[in-house]
Parts: C-alpha cells; sequence; structure tokens
C-alpha cells in the first residue's frame, strides 16, 4: 500500500519511518523495514498492526544502523494480514529483499513454476512469488539486477510498485512499476523512493516520475532509468510546487 525507499548520507530507517506514517492516511494491517549496514547482511524487522508498533521495536529506527532501506505498509490483498505475510519479502539465501504495492495476477502459475525449480514459500502473498522470480533470472542469467527484473517483469501480469535491495548490490536499490504508482526523488547525495510525494516532500522537492513497464537503478545522489530493452532513458526532474 506504501512504498518508501532512501539511500544516502543520513539513517535510513528513521527516514522510512517518518516516509510511511506520511502514507499512513492510505490505510494498513502491517509494516516492515529492510535496512543494510555497507556490506552487512540486510536487517527486516516487520511488525503487524499500528506503525507504532514496528517504531517501538526499532526503537525510532536506532536499533537498525545502515543508509540504505526500503519500507513498506500492506493492505493485504493475498494472505491474511501477519507479521510473516508482512513486507519485506526475501528470497531463501537472502540474495533479493522486496516491497511491493499491487497485485500479482498469474502468482500462483508462477509459484507453481517456482516450486518445481526448487523454490519454496513461507508466506502466502503474491509478492514473495515476484521477489522469487526476480532471484530465479538473477541466478538463471548471471546479468545485473536490471536483466533480473526485466526477465521477471514479462512473465508477470497485474500491478506493481517494486522496490528491491539485492546482496550483490550494497547501497543500491532497484524500482519497476506498472499501474501503481511510484516517485523516486533526490536531494545532493540522497536519494528517495515513495508511493506518493508526501512521504518525501520534507526531504525533497524534486522527483523523477517512473513510467509504465520502466526501471530504475537508485544509488546515492544518482538515479539512473531504463525500459524494457534494458536501454538507459533519459528522465525530466520534475520540482514540486504544492505542500502536502
Ligand atoms: N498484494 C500484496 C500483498 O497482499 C501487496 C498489497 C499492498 O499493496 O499493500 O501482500
Amino acid at each position: 500500500c506504501g512504498i518508501v525507499g532512501f539511500t544516502g548520507d543520513m539513517q535510513a530507517a528513521p527516514i522510512l519511518l517518518d516516509g510511511l506514517s506520511k502514507l499512513e492516511y492510505r490505510g494498513y494491517d502491517s509494516a516492515g523495514i529492510a535496512v543494510r549496514d555497507g556490506e552487512k547482511e540486510t536487517e527486516v524487522i516487520k511488525a503487524k498492526g499500528r506503525l507504532k508498533v514496528l517504531a517501538e521495536k526499532t526503537n525510532g529506527g536506532e536499533s537498525v544502523p545502515g543508509t540504505c532501506g526500503i519500507g513498506h505498509t500492506r493492505w493485504a490483498t493475498h494472505g491474511e494480514p501477519s507479521e510473516t505475510n508482512a513486507h519485506p519479502h526475501v528470497s531463501d539465501d537472502g540474495n533479493v529483499v522486496a516491497v511491493h504495492n499491487g497485485i500479482i495476477e498469474n502468482y500462483q502459475e508462477l509459484k507453481d513454476k517456482l516450486i518445481r525449480k526448487g523454490y519454496s514459500f513461507y508466506s502466502a502473498t503474491d509478492t514473495e512469488v515476484a521477489v522469487k522470480l526476480v532471484d530465479y533470472y538473477y541466478k538463471k542469467y548471471l546479468g545485473t539486477p536490471v536483466d533480473a527484473i526485466n526477465h521477471a517483469l514479462i512473465r508477470i501480469r497485474g500491478s506493481y510498485a517494486l522496490a528491491m535491495m539485492f546482496k550483490d548490490y550494497p547501497g543500491e536499490i532497484y524500482v519497476a512499476r506498472k499501474d501503481s504508482p511510484m516517485i523516486l526523488g533526490v536531494d545532493g547525495e540522497n536519494s528517495y523512493i515513495a508511493s506518493d510525494v508526501p512521504a518525501i516532500l520534507k526531504y525533497t522537492r524534486n522527483v523523477y516520475y517512473i513510467g509504465n513497464l520502466e526501471m530504475a537503478r537508485v544509488r546515492k545522489g544518482e538515479i539512473t532509468f531504463y525500459n524494457l530493452d534494458g536501454d538507459e532513458i533519459q528522465k525530466e526532474l520534475k520540482t514540486i510546487e504544492w505542500d502536502a
């Protein structure tokens, strides 16, 4: 339902929690964040219920240090509201960590295929299927994250705004969207991702709008966009003139 991401020079967790609180008005049943400190292992913390519970669990974000992370408030469509079904979702060896807004319509068919390939599933979400599909193509073709996401997107039917982190690419967040909103913001060395403007308005007014079936690689202070061919595309930086 709500997505926030950050990579830059500041601590990510407090920014994620703050951004998610600006999206609370949309409604949600659980929330979670994934934060990575340099090249260390990504920490995932989730909680059912109010964001306040997640904030308490992480001491306002202080107990999860790191300057790169993604966060999510979930409005369940596939799988009951629970801590297990809350996002972020991870691939088996933690290779890919992701949050997702929207619905993967052909998730059962994709899940069956992944099970045949040896994948197992811990949640009832359609999102976990998307994460593991990206992981599958990443390992199968040994390409870049953008290549892997590209392969997955071609097979996914439905709507999505996805934000992902890859074990091999610390400090980077990868984004893709179709029929579900997503914006990317920059301010100097700090890069932001959000499903809606209010989440990041406090930090920057300079944003890019990512189009349907486009992908982006988000590094600290640098955002690169790609089309479905995996070619780099140019985007115009827009200024948000209004107040939330
Ligand atoms: N379909 C996903 C789920 O049920 C995402 C829901 C959302 O947009 O929050 O977990």
